[in-house]
């Protein structure tokens, strides 16, 4: 299927040295895209480079903090230099933090919302500058199933992916007009390392496991043929949307 092909396309990936951005990366390669990965860890990074390259992928990387303004500007200048026009960006980067509200530090919530809410809007704003020009870009934010729900002991995470829902209607919103469509995807309960200690949980793996229609956690590459959808030409009028791909879970009680 042609309109699904991303051969000559180039997508930047945050957070993608591990986990659901690592699942992305080789989702969107396996579609023909080159793919640049990133993450801070630079060790972590160029591991995975190499075993996507091994593969056969087309990688590079680009190693900053999303939530570092002038570190992701210069990021995209040096992308601009190097004649690399990013066409498809995938928010993915993010952090959790699990702590009652009544003891939260506002450190640790300005740090959540930074990474899981504004990164989004910085490295978003810095793309789309770019695709509005070209006319023609995909931008998927990675939500969550808190982008609806609320639950005891993540409340700045919740209101992030609350927010990147809004930021996605936002983009989609200022941008649509100059060909650039923004959607995003709210994962269910994946197997990464973000969850290594609910796994390892057996009472919250019970629970997942009974709440979820599938009655199972997802695994990343679960996620890689909505985000190839979101990437190509397939949902070019489709716009401001998040999709959850979650076992089923947040259509149930
Ligand atoms: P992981 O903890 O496994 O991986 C997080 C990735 O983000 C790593 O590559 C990490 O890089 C990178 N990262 C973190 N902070 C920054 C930063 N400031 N700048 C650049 N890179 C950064 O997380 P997951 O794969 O589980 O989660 C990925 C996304 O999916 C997140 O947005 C998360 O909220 C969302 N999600 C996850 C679900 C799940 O069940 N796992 C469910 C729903 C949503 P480094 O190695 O350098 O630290």
């Amino acid at each position: 299927m042609t309109m699904f092909d991303l051969d000559g396309k180039t997508a930047l990936v945050t957070g993608s040295s591990r986990g659901l951005g690592r699942a992305f990366a080789e989702g969107l390669a396996l579609a023909g895209a080159r793919v640049v990965l990133n993450g801070m860890d630079t060790k972590r990074l160029e591991q995975a480079a190499g075993e996507l390259r091994a593969a056969g992928h087309d990688v590079l990387t680009a190693a900053f903090d999303v939530t570092d303004e002038a570190a992701v500007v210069a990021a995209f200048e040096r992308f601009d230099g190097e004649g690399i026009a990013i066409d498809i960006l995938v928010n993915n980067a993010g952090i959790q933090f699990r702590r009652p509200m009544l003891d939260l530090q506002l450190a640790d919530w300005q740090r959540v919302i930074d990474t899981n809410l504004t990164a989004a809007f910085i490295c978003g704003r810095e793309a789309a500058r770019r695709m509005v020009v070209r006319k023609s870009g995909k931008v998927i934010n990675i939500g969550s199933l808190t982008s609806e729900l609320a639950r005891a002991t993540v409340a700045p995470y919740t209101v992030a992916k609350g927010g990147i829902k809004m930021l996605t209607k936002a983009m989609a919103a200022e941008w649509a007009a100059d060909n650039v469509q923004a959607n995003a995807i709210g994962p269910g309960y994946m197997l990464t390392d973000m969850n290594e200690a609910l796994i390892a949980d057996e009472g919250f793996d019970a629970w997942v496991k009974s709440r979820t229609p599938a009655r199972r956690w997802g695994r990343p590459e679960e996620l890689q043929g909505t985000l190839v959808y979101l990437a190509s030409q397939a949902s070019d009028y489709v716009n401001g949307q998040i999709i959850y791909a979650d076992g089923g879970m947040i259509s149930v009680l």
